[in-house]
């Protein structure tokens, strides 16, 4: 999302969808699926989709139900759209790091209390990462952002940030995401990586021992 009309945003990169009006000029990029659609299709997939957290009605018990019912690894089944909507690559690896959840922690083995506190977590950190365009996962940051919600609110400090601060308000930086070889920020280990879901995954095999 950048203020101002498309042109005085010219296009860089790969911007699959662009959405533009006078106040504002959003892009797509990186989509797993770009496709033009009816409004029967859509509602197929809406239909498909699991519970977003982002929702006030979502119900996590059909994310829980699936995960508990599947042999697949955590880290999977945390990237599929039919379990969990809106959870992409990022958060997917931060929350598993924030609750120590090894990624290859099969489904049916997870239990219900870490699937409650990752789905609170992730409802936290969702709506903080959509009030700032910024996705955060680090603790401190977290506080700040939640202090400046709670001085003022949401919608004060998204009309605050419009202009180029959106979404680079805060420093960027993760438990591990992309730091793959650095050392884990908690124990020193080594952050590993590997692709699951088509995606690399990130994780701290020291922290995120299954137990
Ligand atoms: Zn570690």
């Amino acid at each position: 999302m950048h203020p101002g009309p498309a042109a005085l945003n010219p296009v860089t990169g790969q911007v699959r969808l662009r959405i533009a009006g006078e106040l504002a000029t959003a892009d797509l990029r990186g989509p797993n699926v770009c496709a033009l659609i009816t409004p029967e299709q859509q509602d197929a997939i809406l239909a498909r989709l699991g519970p977003d957290p982002l929702r006030e009605d979502a119900d996590p018990e059909r994310a829980r139900t699936r995960i508990q019912r599947s042999r697949k690894g955590i880290g999977e089944l945390l990237m599929d759209q039919a379990v969990l909507a809106g959870v992409g690559n990022v958060y997917r690896c931060e929350v598993l790091y924030r609750h120590r959840v090894d990624p290859f922690t099969p489904g049916n083995a997870l239990k219900r209390k870490t699937f409650d506190a990752m789905w609170a977590d992730l409802v936290r950190l969702l709506r903080i990462g959509l009030t700032y365009n910024q996705i955060l996962t680090m603790d401190d940051q977290i506080d700040e952002a939640e202090a400046l919600i709670a001085a003022g609110d949401a919608d004060t400090v998204q009309t605050e940030l419009t202009g180029r601060r959106l979404g680079e308000h805060f420093e960027r930086r993760f438990w591990l995401y992309k730091r793959t070889g650095e050392p884990c920020l908690v124990c020193g280990s080594k952050v590993r990586s590997q692709v699951v879901a088509g995606r690399n995954l990130y994780w701290c095999g020291r922290c995120q021992r299954r137990h």
